[in-house]
């Protein structure tokens, strides 16, 4: 991409309305724009990297054995009155009457949704276990929202809703899922702690929160230092295994969100115990029957009866990770983006566009890194050099390669690392070998 045709409206101002550096670093970098309370629209930066996160979410999804489908946003009333939540859900639910006087409402969340498909079209235990999942906005009329996408009105999530037979297979469905949540986080380079959480208007008795520690963090979560040294999930998984052993190892330690929380009954010494702010990144919930019962989702078992499935629901905050990410990486320079999210591997700088050498050196890397897949926004703008490299810092692209009149000259360039500063000078050749290997 190149910066002189790019939609990149950068702030040089700090915006007075944003409380937080991630909604104030994703308001500087031209990520996203505000339309209304809680609402916002992604520009092309901003829009890369929720692209990024959704897809590592997607491959860790399918890897655990997961199906992708779709659903609307526009829910029809009638299927959460089958649940009784229609009354239950309160003033955050978006309800709207279509032409006909019908109520229909903005999905919060999909379980009736995916019930009523689900009771459609499985009616043998032969069928099960499956887990169906979905990548889809949400809309919640919150109290506050605030901290720019971190507590939007309109967000994006994942939700996957697992079917099982019986307590035992749900119970393994939630292990795969909590695995594979482990992996995602890990994925973009986050620490997510898994705590044991209050289930909420989802409803059920097993729950946990994935929460990334942070002093922007909207809830406070309490846990024994032993969990906080754990290094995170990297390992292949074989989701077929018994992954209760993995799940025991995490859940061993005491971690707790503030509702479930009691100090009267807390097993860690109020001297060892950490105390921390916590962003909710994901929310895993099993919940029995809770809703194939009141909606009639059964399959005949092994024995011909029928019996309601049993399910669990798995959210990720796939756009409030755009946040979380962040605010648990950046310095007071701007973002820096961990390799697997960034909105491009490499930023390419031209120090002196309009000098023929620095235009013919830059523009061959450019078309030689995109020959190669490397994705690389290219700053061939006539600016100052200074300004070129606060705003490649800013945007937090995690490799700068630099190319100037006095080291072409050498017939080297630079490259430097976000995250570190580290810089070196290279060959052109050195350089493109070590982006492209
Ligand atoms: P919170 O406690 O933060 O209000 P929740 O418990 O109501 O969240 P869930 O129903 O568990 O949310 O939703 C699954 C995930 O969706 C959450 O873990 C979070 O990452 C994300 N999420 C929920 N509400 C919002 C919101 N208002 N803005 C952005 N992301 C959200
Ligand atoms: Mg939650």
């Amino acid at each position: 991409m190149r910066l002189s045709t790019y939609f990149l409206p950068t702030l040089k101002q700090t915006p007075a309305e944003a409380q937080i550096v991630s909604h104030r670093l994703m308001l500087r970098a031209g990520m996203i724009r505000q339309s209304s309370a809680g609402i916002y629209s992604w520009l092309p930066l901003g829009l890369r990297v929720l692209k990024r996160i959704e897809r590592i979410v997607r491959e860790e999804m399918d890897a655990a054995g997961c199906h992708e489908v779709l659903m609307p946003t526009i829910q029809p009333a009638d299927l959460w009155r089958e649940s009784g939540r229609y009354d239950d859900y309160g003033p955050e639910m978006l309800r709207i009457k279509d032409r006909h006087e019908r109520d229909m409402l903005y999905g919060p969340t999909n379980e009736e949704q995916i019930t009523e498909i689900f009771r459609g079209a499985v009616k043998s235990y032969r069928d099960l276990p499956r887990n169906l999942y979905h990548i889809q906005w949400k809309f919640r009329d919150e109290v506050r929202p605030r901290f720019g996408v971190m507590r939007g009105r309109e967000f994006l999530m994942k939700d996957a809703y697992s079917f099982d037979v019986d307590y035992a297979g749900a119970k393994r469905s939630y292990n795969r899922m909590f695995v594979a949540y482990l992996r995602t986080f890990a994925r973009m380079g986050l620490k997510a702690v898994p705590m044991r959480a209050d289930t909420g208007p989802i409803g059920g008795d097993l729950s946990h929160e994935f929460v990334i520690l942070a002093d922007t963090g909207e809830s406070a979560v309490y846990c024994h230092p032993a969990l906080l040294a754990h290094d995170v999930l990297a390992a292949d998984i074989d989701y077929r295994g018994d992954l209760e052993p993995v799940v025991e190892e995490w859940t061993r330690h005491y971690a707790a969100t503030d509702d479930k929380h009691d100090p009267g009954s807390c097993p860690v010494p109020a001297d060892e115990l950490v105390t921390a702010r916590g962003i909710e990144v994901g929310h895993i919930f099993y919940f029995a029957t809770k809703y194939s019962e009141p909606m009639g989702c059964a399959v005949t078992t092994a024995d011909g009866d029928s019996a309601p499935v049993h399910q669990g629901s798995y959210g990720i905050g796939i756009s409030r990770l755009a946040g979380a990410i962040i605010e648990a990486s950046h310095d007071e320079d701007g973002i820096i983006w961990p390799d697997s999210v960034a909105p491009f591997a490499v930023g390419l700088i031209n120090l002196k566009s309009g000098d023929p050498a620095c235009d013919t050196a830059a523009g061959d890397l450019y078309a030689k890194l995109l020959a190669a897949g490397v994705e690389v926004l290219y700053d061939d703008r006539d600016e100052r050099a200074g300004s070129k490299f606060a705003n490649m810092d800013l945007i937090g692209v995690p490799w700068q390669l630099v190319v100037g009149p006095r080291g072409l000259k050498q017939g080297v360039v630079e490259l430097k690392r976000r995250a570190t500063g580290e810089c070196h000078e290279l060959s052109v050749d050195a350089a493109l070998s070590r982006l492209v290997g």
